[in-house]
């Protein structure tokens, strides 16, 4: 049938369908390693499952506000306190369903037809479709000739009279690096003097290695509350991506307008997940510090594989999250499919890993840049072994 011009100007999540692909192999009985999920591989803790059967328990299975129960937005209020040092009233906070439900909220309600948005490259698969989707350009502004390091210089390099804000993902899927704290500052100098917004997705923040410190547009100085759009979720740091719980916080016209837009869409994010969510903010982090233990482990695992077994591929060291990004364009030329033909390309590489030795990755050219494959650490490390041994195997020939 005819389809709307919005939903052909966008293409589907890279991510979850490698993940998916790789998960329906693995159900076919085909031994695939995937390094696809973009999801913790641990079990929600049971202090935040509890919380869930509780308010089942209780009768917190209807409608509440749209923007979420207030005591989760005090929660998130108070986190923010707590972390960024900046007071947030709760009519400056919408719970959504999701990380990415809050950004199409927020894009939705925030653009107009051809207004831009500079993303730092490479970015989050969905960053680029979910502005087009509200009828926003996003601008993609290379990092990779500054260690993937966004800063003040390539942003005015791609202003324009129609830009309207910047998104700052640090660290950043897909290269895990952190910005410098001085470019952040520096950005948000110069967001306030031009009357920009700075959307800081900190959805990684605490997932971060080497003792390194997070650092946001709203620790920059107390006044750039009203230049900063935070958005964030309970997905990653207690690993819940099925709960759907993200939440943003922002100037209180913009959160009502989202406020509006979900309450004529999703409604509120399920009720009892919203408890979950409440469970998992007030119980601190030492389930989080758990992981971000584990995946730098699993991290130093793989930067040290690499560079003891592989030489032609070169990851990015990254500061937090977990994902590698790993550069892959010294073996582009060298290498046949099963059909004979000759990779050149990030995705012709993914399909002949996952053809050939049943690995799943994720092509960089999905995240702006086609000389990189993404590999998630986010499984086990007997997995990532085999895996890593397979993607030797695939490049020994060079
Ligand atoms: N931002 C980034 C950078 C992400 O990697 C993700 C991953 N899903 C999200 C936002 C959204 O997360 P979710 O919708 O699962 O909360
Ligand atoms: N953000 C994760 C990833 O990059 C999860 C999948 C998605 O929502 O994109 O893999």
């Amino acid at each position: 049938m005819k389809l709307s011009c919005r939903a052909s100007l966008i293409k589907p999540s890279a991510t979850l369908a490698i993940t998916a692909k790789a998960k329906k192999l693995k159900s076919e009985g085909k031994n695939v390693v995937s390094f696809g999920a973009g999801e913790p591989d641990f079990d929600t803790p049971d202090y935040i499952k509890n919380a869930v059967k509780d308010a089942l328990d209780k009768g917190q299975t209807k409608y509440t506000p749209v923007s979420g129960i207030d005591e989760l937005k005090t929660a998130i209020a108070e986190k923010f306190s707590a972390d960024y040092g900046v007071k947030y009233e709760n009519s400056e906070i919408i719970v959504s369903c999701g990380g990415k439900h809050s950004l199409y909220n927020l894009f939705s309600a925030m653009l107009n037809d051809g207004d831009e948005i500079i993303v730092p490259s490479p970015y989050w698969v969905s960053y680029t479709e979910i502005i087009k989707l509200s009828g926003g350009v996003p601008v993609t502004a290379d990092t990779s000739k500054n260690n993937f390091k966004f800063n003040l210089k390539l942003l005015e390099k791609n202003l324009t009279g129609k830009t309207r804000g910047v998104i700052i993902n640090s660290p950043s899927n897909p290269t895990g690096v952190l910005m410098d704290e001085k470019d952040i500052i520096e950005i948000a100098n110069f967001a306030k003097k031009r009357r920009l917004y700075i959307i800081t997705d900190d959805i990684y923040e605490k997932i971060i290695f080497d003792g390194k410190k997070f650092f946001n547009a709203l620790m920059a100085d107390k006044s750039m509350k009203e230049y900063t759009i935070a958005v964030n979720a309970v997905s990653k740091t207690y690993s819940m991506t099925g709960f759907r719980i993200g939440y943003t916080a922002g100037p209180g016209d913009l959160i009502a307008a989202m406020n509006n837009i979900q309450s004529q869409s999703t409604s509120n994010p399920a009720t009892f997940a919203q408890y979950g969510a409440l469970a998992a903010l007030k119980g601190g982090y030492e389930f989080s510090n758990m992981m971000r233990d584990e995946f730098q482990k699993r991290r130093d695992y793989m930067l040290d594989f690499f560079d003891k077994n592989i030489k032609s591929m070169v990851p990015v060291k990254p500061d937090g999250a977990f994902y590698l990004f790993v550069d892959i364009s010294k073996v582009f030329g060298k290498l046949k499919n099963s059909n004979g033909d000759i990779i050149n390309s990030s995705a012709e590489f993914c399909g002949y890993l996952l053809d050939k030795y049943l690995v799943a990755a994720v092509p960089g050219v999905e995240f702006g840049n086609d000389n990189f494959i993404r590999l998630s650490f986010a499984t086990g490390l007997d997995v990532i072994k085999e895996g890593l041994n397979r993607i030797k195997e695939s490049v020994d020939l060079l």
